[in-house]
């Protein structure tokens, strides 16, 4: 009952934090120590920051500008912090339950959050198709997915498995495995009786194989790399929606279950100065903004039981607004750099994070 209560409180929503480690040229002249970070919970919940004297925080710089010297001291706590050193395997064993709870039915949504460089990429897609080490959990949710279900059919079940993978750009979704037909317009439409989205234009691939995934995740990347010649950054410009509808039929006991999972490498986070854009930019910096403030919103007004949820204030959430909520699951990991010159997109992500956890 206990156990309950406090899924309940929590709108079962979760977030863990996932700090990179330093690379390459980040290394030199230092021995891969993060001086502003530490770890100090056995139990991987607490991250703590500290920032010493002449701190470039827009907030207060007078005050700090009297107290040079002084050390500015924040901890944030979290359902988990990965450390810069935590493996991808021990990253998707946290999330193992909740991929399995797609195959009972639920529907569940990851996200990354994060700016630009944090390693939102790595933890959903993974890196280097010939270093499985590095898979990242959308690769490691799908076969794990295929082994749960092949072991349920001794109890009867039969899955059928339908795959989508979009993109949503200035407000406007793209189809990631569609044939490069560009005109295509995609609009997110209610499916009345079934409590479901319906994407119209939109490529759904049934799948037998994590084999058949991993092809259309490089037909996703192949297609996203054509449309970032066009567009410098659209990748990190725009979310992109990994989606495996999961249909259950036990042909013993005639029971049915339908459940979603989503995986969501959001825009970045980096906060962008609108005055300093014009034009197509501006457009770009404002739907980014609207998107990722909207979503941070729509799981605040969830947690706190609010009768009005604004869904359809952007494209992201009216398409998830089904897998947000309701008898859903939500897991957001908030990625975030070791380097000292983040420091403040690292503070404005955890705290992002942490309002809505
Ligand atoms: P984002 O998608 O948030 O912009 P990326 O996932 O592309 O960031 O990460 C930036 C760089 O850091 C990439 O080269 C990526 O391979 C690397 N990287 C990110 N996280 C890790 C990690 N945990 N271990 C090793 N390399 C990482
Ligand atoms: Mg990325």
């Amino acid at each position: 009952i206990l156990h309950n209560t406090i899924q309940e409180l929590k709108g079962n929503i979760r977030v863990f934090c996932r700090v990179r480690p330093l690379l390459g040229d980040e290394l030199l002249g230092n021995d891969g120590e993060i001086q502003h970070m530490t770890f100090p919970d056995p139990d991987h919940k607490v991250l703590e920051l500290d920032k010493t004297g002449d701190s470039t925080l827009n907030e207060s710089t007078v005050s700090r500008k009297a107290s040079a010297s002084q050390t500015t001291h924040y901890d944030f706590q979290f359902d988990r912090v990965f450390e810069p050193d935590s493996k991808q395997s021990c990253v998707f064993e946290e999330i193992s339950q909740l991929v399995q709870s797609a195959l009972d039915g639920y529907n569940v949504c990851i996200f990354a959050y994060g700016q630009t460089g944090s390693g939102k990429t790595f933890t959903m897609e993974g890196r280097g198709e010939n270093e499985p080490e590095n898979a990242g959990m959308i690769p490691r949710a799908v076969e794990q997915i295929f082994k749960n279900a092949s072991d349920l059919e001794d109890k009867g079940w039969k899955y059928e498995m339908q795959a989508s993978f979009l993109e949503i750009y200035n407000e406007t979704i793209r189809d990631l495995l569609g044939s490069g037909k560009e005109d295509l317009k995609h609009e997110i439409k209610m499916v009345p009786n079934v409590n479901d989205v319906n994407v119209t234009n939109l490529t759904y691939i049934n799948v037998n194989s994590p084999k058949q995934v991993s092809n259309l995740l490089s037909k996703a990347a192949q297609n996203r790399a054509v449309a970032e010649t066009k567009c410098n950054e659209r990748s990190s410009r725009s979310h992109s929606v990994f989606r495996l509808k999961l249909t259950g039929t036990n042909t013993i006991t005639s029971e049915g279950s339908i459940g979603t999972l989503n995986l969501i490498d959001l825009a970045g986070s980096e906060r962008l100065k609108e005055s300093k854009s014009e034009g197509a930019r501006l457009k770009e910096t404002q739907a980014i903004n609207k998107s990722l403030s909207n979503l941070g919103n729509v799981i605040m007004a969830l947690a706190n039981k609010e009768p009005h949820i604004p869904y359809r204030n952007s494209k992201l959430t009216y398409l998830l607004q089904n897998s947000l909520g309701g008898n859903s699951k939500t897991l957001m990991f908030v990625n975030v750099s070791p380097k000292e010159e983040c420091f403040n997109e690292t503070l404005c992500s955890l705290r992002f994070a942490t309002k809505v956890n």
